[in-house]
């Protein structure tokens, strides 16, 4: 049952060929329901300029209000959802729901900021995803500076579907961001060639900062690297003072992490941006 299968998770099977597909082809069905029953949800956490303190973007992360094992993080069904292609249908649904809660702040009269989706390649590298981006922001009246997509440096590995795509996206005017930057094994010479807005600094680089003088000086470089070639620098995971006074002195513009706020489910990170808009209004 359902139930006995939970105690486990897919990448805690034992590395037996028959019970990992298997086990696949269970999540992928519980999945399915899932969609269908709208048992997945966005956790938003605040993205934050480092040098005033305010609240500019969201990031949208998804979350999986199973009615057996709670909340599935991410980590835990992302990678099935890519193998069988159910992260397209996924991913839509993401992008939908993000951009139409953007817009609903904007409605309630919240200071308007950008939200952040996480995007897979296999999703980014449809033929038809700048159509759909397109009439989700037209269905939902969302300007499209105020969205952010974030990919990875795996999906620049197909270098020529990357490159049609992103020009198409700048055509639109969305914004894009390379998540988890630095820890890709592909080549830096798309950041010249594609058009691109931002690094995201992947959080193992930020988390020993002050232990590792490596990781600070991979972060330093990276600031700068980025600021030569015109592009906005974000650091993830900040959970200390110490590493947002180093990420400021370095002039990073914009920082996200447990420091300022975990991801909170809707209603919370609503009450928290209505809180922190009247502190500084
Ligand atoms: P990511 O996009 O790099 O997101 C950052 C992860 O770090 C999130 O984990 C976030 O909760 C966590 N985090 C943020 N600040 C801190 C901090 O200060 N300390 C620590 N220790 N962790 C922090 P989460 O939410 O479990 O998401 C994991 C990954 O799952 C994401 O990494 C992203 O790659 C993927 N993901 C999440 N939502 C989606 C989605 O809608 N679509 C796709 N394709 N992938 C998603
Ligand atoms: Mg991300
Ligand atoms: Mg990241
Ligand atoms: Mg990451």
């Amino acid at each position: 049952s359902a139930k006995e299968r939970g105690k486990n998770s897919y990448h805690m099977f034992a590395p037996d060929l028959q019970q990992i597909t298997s086990d696949k082809m269970f999540i992928q069905n519980e999945l399915n329901r899932a969609l269908a029953l709208g048992e997945l949800t966005l956790y938003y956490q605040p993205q934050v300029n480092a040098s005033d303190g305010t609240i500019v973007g969201m990031e949208a992360l998804i979350r999986w209000n199973h009615p057996e094992r709670g909340l599935v993080s991410p980590d835990q069904f992302i990678a099935v959802a890519e193998e069988t292609g159910l992260i397209v249908p996924i991913g839509a649904w993401v992008l939908q729901t993000a951009c139409q809660q953007n817009k609903v702040w904007q409605d309630l009269g919240l200071p308007p900021i950008r939200v952040a989706v996480n995007l897979s390649a296999r999703q980014f590298l449809k033929k038809d995803f700048t159509q759909m981006v397109a009439d989700i922001l037209e269905q939902t009246g969302l300007a499209p500076h105020f969205l952010e997509l974030e990919i990875t440096e795996s999906t620049m590995i197909d270098v020529h579907r990357a490159s049609n795509t992103l020009a198409e996206l700048k055509q639109l005017g969305v914004y894009i961001a390379i998540d988890d930057f630095g820890t890709g094994y592909s080549s830096l010479s798309y950041l010249k060639e594609f058009p691109l807005n931002r690094l995201k600094i992947d959080r193992s680089f930020v988390r020993d900062m002050k232990k590792s003088a490596s990781n600070r000086a991979i972060v330093s470089t990276i600031i700068s690297m980025a600021h030569h070639l015109e592009l906005k620098v974000i650091a993830e995971g900040v959970e200390t003072n110490d590493e947002l006074a180093f990420l400021q002195e370095h002039l990073c513009e914009e920082v996200q992490g447990y420091l300022f706020s975990k991801p909170l489910p809707l209603e919370e990170i609503t009450s928290y941006m209505q809180e922190q808009t009247l502190k500084i209004s």
